[in-house]
């Protein structure tokens, strides 16, 4: 029998309790307010500081604390695009939000010749637009990090730019600024329905009452299905798993991940390594919304590292915990007007990448909410686009 495992609050939302509780949230919303955003994630959280910085009036209403879903449990990796990074850069800067942003490099590992193949062929499909990667062989790869690999990884692919965030201090250092700019927070607040109004405008049914909006966005990952009609198994929830070592010595400077993500680790600056992944060791029990830890794959993160660096010496845990992705039948996005629901928008599907586009998601449904002004992003995102046609 497999002993229960305890699941911990994450590394990240640990180490940013002190920003959490310094922010000022109610735990009851108004009756009425111009823009009500339902979900305070990364997602939430950007579109409530987009359109506080447009000028809207907006509250944003969570049901737990801010970052406690996917935003405040993922593994802090951007590998997003060079002007993705360069505009959370300058917005990062401008708010001052202290979230840990670096630019160590990112090396994910190949588990076979397969996978070299498939990174080569990646590198020689890239657009010049893309931010730039190299191929290296096992000897590179020992060389960059200084460590010894096991045999089984054949090289990997080296991305310079790779960068790594502190992810719930970046959600709540943008919370703070939303909640400058004019944003009310509101926490511990369930929505149980979003429907449009025959008047016009929109009725948020809440734990604290009835909000009557005139636009809603619904941000709420997996659960967004659960407040928008129709939509049910739109979002496939998709958990992952996570620990984080006690501190120890420094032995990775990059991000790193084995293949396409099946297993990623980084170490932060107080030398935890916080590791997640090994979804294949217990798959179909991760295909849960519960952010319940599971100690097959617990157990697989454990022993990853000492197996893949020989002599890597022991792994003490500090925390364990779970976080669950939402995956669209595309695997893209969902963003825009929810067909049929005037006033009802949506922005979820990041599932395991939704870090780097949250900033530019939140500008564009600020845009098009308060200028009236639709991109080429809500066309090709939407909720009613052909997702077989967006997939081939
Ligand atoms: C283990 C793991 C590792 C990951 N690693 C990375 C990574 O390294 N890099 C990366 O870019 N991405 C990563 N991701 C993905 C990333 O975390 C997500 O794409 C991103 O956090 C999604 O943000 P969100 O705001 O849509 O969702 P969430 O952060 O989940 O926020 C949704 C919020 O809605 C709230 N909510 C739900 N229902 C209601 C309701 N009815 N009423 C009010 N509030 C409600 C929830 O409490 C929650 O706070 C990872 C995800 C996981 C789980």
């Amino acid at each position: 029998m497999l002993r229960a495992m305890r699941s911990d609050e994450s590394h990240w939302l640990a180490d940013g309790a002190r920003e959490r509780d310094a922010l000022d949230a109610v735990t009851a919303p108004s009756r009425a307010v111009d823009i009500a955003v339902v979900g305070g994630g990364v997602v939430g959280v950007a579109c409530a500081y987009w359109l506080a910085r447009f000028g809207a009036d907006v509250a944003l209403i969570e049901s737990r604390r801010i970052a406690t879903g996917a935003s405040g449990r993922n593994g802090g990796f951007m590998l997003g695009s060079g002007p993705q990074m360069a505009k959370l850069t300058e917005l990062i800067e401008l708010e001052q939000v202290d979230a840990e942003l670096e630019q160590p490099g990112h090396l994910a590992l190949a588990s076979s010749e397969g996978v070299i193949a498939q990174f080569a062929e990646e590198i020689e499909e890239r657009p010049p637009t893309a931010p730039g990667v190299e191929l290296l062989d096992h000897s590179d790869c020992e060389d960059l990090l200084g460590l010894q690999l096991a045999e089984r990884f054949r090289g990997g692919r080296w991305q310079p730019s790779g960068a790594t965030i502190q992810p719930a201090r970046l959600v709540l250092g943008l919370a703070k600024a939303a909640a400058r700019r004019g944003a009310r927070l509101v926490e511990r607040c369930p929505v149980h329905a979003v429907e449009p109004r025959r008047a016009g405008g929109v009725a948020l049914t809440t734990a604290a009452g009835r909000v009557n909006a005139r636009h809603a966005i619904v941000a709420c990952a997996a659960h967004s299905a659960e407040l928008l009609r129709g939509a049910n198994g739109l979002f496939t929830p998709s958990r992952g798993q996570v620990l984080a070592t006690e501190p120890l010595p420094r032995r990775f400077g990059p991000g790193m991940a084995v293949d396409f993500g099946q297993v990623y680790w980084r170490q932060a600056a107080d030398g935890t390594i916080v590791i997640g992944g090994c979804r294949e060791a217990d798959r179909a029990t991760e295909e849960s919304l519960e952010e319940a830890v599971n100690p097959v794959v617990q157990r697989a993160l454990e022993a990853f590292l000492p197996d893949a660096f020989p002599g890597f010496g022991p792994v003490p845990v500090a925390r364990r915990w779970a976080g669950v992705m939402d995956v669209s039948p595309d695997g893209r996005p969902i963003i825009g007007r929810w067909p049929g629901a005037p006033g009802v928008w949506v922005a979820a599907g990041f599932a395991g990448h939704g870090l780097p586009p949250a900033s530019g998601v939140g500008r564009v449904l600020a845009e098009a909410i308060v200028l009236g002004r639709d991109s080429e992003w809500l066309r090709r995102l939407a909720p009613d686009r052909d997702q077989e046609a967006v997939a081939a």
